[in-house]
């Protein structure tokens, strides 16, 4: 058992992402107490049911009280109300940091909320699945995984690597990064392909009946991989679109333009073409796989 870094962290919200940090915070004894906040009813009760929580509050103002960290983890579009809520009720010190998959939107979303005395680390663990809620989370999820802490000039070092040495105790690698850099290299990494997997999916879902039929029935060749995708919590991903616009809109130009060039290729007949991008895909693939980010 490690020695606690915190003694006591509240969850604002607490599903996969949450879920999963609480049972690995409390497995190796990484944090003395768990609260939780949520607006459900159901989600409080279910977190108390797992253990995942000693308590759980309505109010995330009375969630934070005598909290050392607070993990803010819902969806990205409550960020501002939730800083708000919880600003008054923060012990002096207590340090703010977050799980969102969008970064420059949430810095101007909590900051301005926060006094000199509650440091704000913002936070993205580049791991998940496409399930939600408490039930769905597990402790090994951060295992080798990255989680990319984007602090500002401003953000107080010694909060940074708290949050860092937490992250690394959850099995996590630590990298730091300005907040829009990683909003463009995310845009590319996994907004864009979930972009393209809800399109996919969308375009076989309004095909006439008896073909979007069969398009489940040979489902395994490829359109499979994408329905996995395109079943994530839907209000998470709309949060993420709307507050990664210009980085996602930049990332589609680019796509778009390559999809036209592949298009020509194909019609041109240009095997070469085809051949030389997927050689070089596949030496993609196998670099994730050597670096051991692949499932
Ligand atoms: P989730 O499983 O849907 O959990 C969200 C939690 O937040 C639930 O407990 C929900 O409970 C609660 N909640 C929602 N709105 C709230 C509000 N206004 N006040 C208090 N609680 C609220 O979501 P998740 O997958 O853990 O994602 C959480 C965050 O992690 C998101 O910002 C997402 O961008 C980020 N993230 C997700 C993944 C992933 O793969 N899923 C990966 C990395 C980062 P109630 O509905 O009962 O309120």
């Amino acid at each position: 058992m490690a020695d606690a870094l915190f003694e006591k962290v509240a969850f604002i919200g607490i599903g996969l992402i949450g879920s999963s940090m609480a049972r690995r915070m409390m497995a190796d004894g990484l944090v003395s107490e768990i609260v939780a906040c949520a607006r459900s009813e159901e989600t409080r009760s279910k977190a108390l049911e797992l253990s995942i929580a000693s308590q759980a509050f309505e109010d995330p103002a009375v969630a934070v009280e005598h909290a050392d960290l607070v993990v803010i983890a819902t969806p990205i579009g409550s960020y501002g109300a939730i800083a708000q809520a919880i600003a008054p009720a923060l012990k002096p010190g207590a340090i703010v940091t977050d799980v969102g998959s969008v970064k420059q939107a949430v810095v101007d979303a909590v900051t301005p909320h926060l006094g000199e005395q509650n440091p704000f680390v913002p936070g993205h663990p580049i791991a998940g699945t496409e399930d939600s809620g408490p039930e769905s989370g597990f402790p090994e999820l951060f295992d080798g995984r990255w989680t990319i802490l984007t602090p500002t000039d401003e953000t107080d070092t010694d909060a940074v690597e708290k949050v860092k040495a937490l992250w690394q105790a959850m099995g996590a690698m630590a990298d730091t990064m300005t907040p829009s850099h990683h909003d463009m290299v995310l845009a590319i990494t996994s907004h864009l392909p979930h972009l393209i997997a809800y399109t996919i999916v969308g375009t076989a879902t309004d095909l006439e009946d008896d073909l979007r039929q069969e398009v489940v029935k040979y489902s395994a060749s490829g359109f499979r991989d994408f329905t996995r995708i395109a079943a994530s919590d839907p209000v998470m991903w709309r949060d993420i679109f709307l507050n990664n616009r210009d980085a996602t809109l930049e990332t589609l130009q680019r796509f778009s333009e390559d999809l036209t060039a592949l298009q020509r290729a194909i019609r041109r007949g240009e095997g070469d073409a085809l051949e030389d991008l997927f050689a070089r895909t596949r030496k993609i693939r196998r670099g994730i796989i050597d670096a051991k980010q692949a499932d």
